[in-house]
């Protein structure tokens, strides 16, 4: 038989939304229980600096911040644990939300801070080189091409942090881009440009990723690439390969729930974190399309506690 626990406010998510409305629920009693999913502390572990969070003046790596928020949330004696919501019925109150272990819980409110993902091309030789020659984390992976060629794919911040990442680490980080300017901040682009080993190639888009199959090990070779403009391709032979061209929502156990929009970010009335259920809150990139970043993730989570605690004290039942 399952194990059902209840609460006032269940967290889903471990990020910067999810660890920040713990802190404030806790704080004002709601003794929320927080899921943290498979990637505890979310985005920000898999990143190296982060120097635009407020408070870490000389900047602070994304591992350690999020530890440090942990260790907050600890303090209030949250209930966190390890592990991810499979399963919500958002029909009737109490929610019915059942965990990957098959522990239910029945809780009054529900905070979804489950964020985004990293997206892939959907091109066939991404996936039959992924960890063997692609990846989407240069923080995790780099370090197996020390001295060797990779190759960056986007325009947006991530694309610009990992490029720069890698050109420690590589002989040569060519960061492929479909359009001839960066969406990345203009600090981070001023750091591509100045960096003597990163090319940047405008206006391609990749076709295929090259490489070497045998029965016990792949590896990547190259990539195929073709000119947006006139159509030519072009063949540049490398190491290793790193897709950084955005996220999505992870919302697909919410599906059919709760109201998403056309690209599957839950959507809040404007203003606050209210979902289309009453008692169901939002926060994070996972409701948040445009700004995605750890500060307006913070905000959401907050935001959202103190929505959940208003509703608690307004609602009838
Ligand atoms: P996330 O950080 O995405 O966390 C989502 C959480 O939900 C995770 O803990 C996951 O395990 C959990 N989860 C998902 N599904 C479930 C489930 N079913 N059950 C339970 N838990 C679940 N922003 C900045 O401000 N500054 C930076 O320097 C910066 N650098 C970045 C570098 C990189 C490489 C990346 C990818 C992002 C960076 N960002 C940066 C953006 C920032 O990381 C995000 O905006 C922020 O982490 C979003 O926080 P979040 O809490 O909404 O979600
Ligand atoms: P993003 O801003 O959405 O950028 C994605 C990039 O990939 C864009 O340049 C886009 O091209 C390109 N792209 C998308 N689909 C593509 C495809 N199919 N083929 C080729 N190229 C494709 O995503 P992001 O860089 O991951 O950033 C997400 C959010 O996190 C942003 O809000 C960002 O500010 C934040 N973030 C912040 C930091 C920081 O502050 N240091 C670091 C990382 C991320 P187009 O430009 O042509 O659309």
């Amino acid at each position: 038989m399952d194990t059902v626990h209840t609460t006032k406010c269940l967290i889903i998510g471990s990020g910067p939304a999810g660890y920040t409305a713990a802190i404030y629920t806790a704080r004002a009693d709601l003794k929320p229980i927080l899921y943290e999913g498979m990637q505890q502390g979310g985005q920000l572990t898999i990143t190296t600096e982060v120097e635009n969070f407020p408070g870490y003046p000389k900047g602070i790596s994304g591992p350690a911040m999020m530890d440090e928020i942990r260790e907050q949330v600890f303090r209030f004696k949250a209930d966190v644990r390890s592990g991810e919501i499979v399963e919500v019925d958002f029909s009737k109150r109490p929610f019915i939300c059942k965990s990957d272990s098959g522990v239910v819980v029945h809780a009054e409110t529900v905070i979804i801070a489950t964020g985004a993902s990293a997206r892939f091309l959907g091109i066939p030789s991404e996936k039959e080189y992924y960890g063997h020659g692609v990846s989407a984390c240069a923080t995790c992976d780099g370090y197996f091409y020390k001295g060797k060629k990779v190759a960056v794919i986007g325009g947006g911040d991530t694309a610009a942090e990992e490029a720069t990442y890698l050109a420690n680490l590589c002989e040569k980080v060519y960061l492929i881009h479909r359009r001839g300017e960066m969406r990345a901040s203009k600090e981070l682009q001023k750091r591509i440009f100045k960096t003597p080993n990163i090319e940047i190639v405008w206006h391609h888009v990749l076709e295929e990723i090259l490489g070497e199959s045998q029965k016990f090990s792949k590896m990547v070779t190259g990539i195929r690439l073709k000119n947006v403009q006139n159509q030519e391709e072009k063949i540049i032979p490398l190491d290793g390969v790193f897709v950084a061209i955005g996220h999505h929502p992870n919302t697909e156990t919410f599906k059919g729930q709760i109201d998403l929009d056309d690209e599957h970010y839950i959507v809040t009335r404007p203003g606050s974190s209210h979902t289309n259920i009453p008692g169901v809150f939002a926060a994070g990139d996972v409701q948040d399309k445009n700004y995605q970043q750890a500060i307006t993730a913070a905000a959401g989570g907050c935001i959202a506690a103190i929505d959940a605690e208003r509703f608690l004290l307004t609602s009838d039942d």
